[in-house]
């Protein structure tokens, strides 16, 4: 299948989810994961109208970014090394895996010193699982709580993601218990940061976060096929 003809099947499928919801499908954003993609494939990408890149490595972006056709958004979705931060804060439109206050210090000694705000969003475990990064459910309103002390961190809302099952409804609790939490946090009212943003949805599952609320959708395989060896 032709990297256009899979493109136009995810949005439809985005749209058809829409609409189950009863959600606007302009409310939903795809972000094309090109994470192990060669540039002409990603710029193949971009001429088909894609217009936000998700990458997991900061060497792939800082390697990528020149390569690509411009103008485009990259966002960084993988897990992020405090000491590697500052090499994409002028690359990377959004950081969805904020998942440590150590992290979060970084960022905003990284940021003050741009005189910029950095945006992000705060990643949840909320399966638990070993595997994977993120704070768990209880610990995000009092991490968002202590984000008031730091002015260059632009909170924008909650990124999740969803252990691997058979059956992508059986993901269908772990979307509904970060919207759940997003509600929590809007009806705190913080002046210091936004709920827009719920960052759910892969591949296997995408359909289901975005009837469970995703506002964006990081979709790799769907779009580009099985990844390659970099
Ligand atoms: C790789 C990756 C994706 C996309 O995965 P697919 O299953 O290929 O759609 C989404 N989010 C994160 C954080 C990833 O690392």
């Amino acid at each position: 299948m032709s990297l256009e003809t899979s493109l136009q099947q995810v949005y439809e499928n985005i749209r058809l989810a829409a609409a189950r919801a009863g959600r606007n499908v302009d409310d939903i954003q795809l972000i094309a994961v090109t994470k192990t993609m060669p540039v002409y494939v990603i710029n193949e990408a971009i001429a088909s109208n894609v217009t936000r890149l998700g990458e997991n490595k900061v060497q792939e972006i800082c390697d990528k970014y020149d390569k690509v056709s411009h103008p485009v958004e990259w966002h960084m979705i993988g897990h992020l090394q405090s000491n590697k931060a500052r090499d994409i804060l002028d690359k990377v439109s959004l950081i969805h895996s904020l998942d440590r206050m150590s992290l979060a210090k970084e960022l905003e000694k990284r940021a003050s010193g741009l005189d910029r705000k950095v945006k992000v969003l705060v990643q949840v475990n909320v399966a638990e699982e070993d595997s994977k990064h993120g704070l768990q459910l209880s610990e995000v309103i009092p991490f968002l709580e202590k984000m008031a002390d730091f002015p260059h961190i632009s909170i924008n809302g909650l990124m999740t993601m969803a252990p691997y099952v058979e059956d992508p409804n059986q993901a269908r609790p772990v979307f509904r218990q970060l919207r759940e939490l997003r509600d929590k946090v809007v009806d705190r009212n913080f002046s210091h940061l936004t709920m827009d943003v719920l960052s759910m949805g892969m591949t296997n599952d995408y359909q289901v976060a975005v009837e469970e609320g995703a506002t964006m959708v990081r979709i790799g395989s769907a779009i580009f096929g099985e990844r390659r060896y970099n």
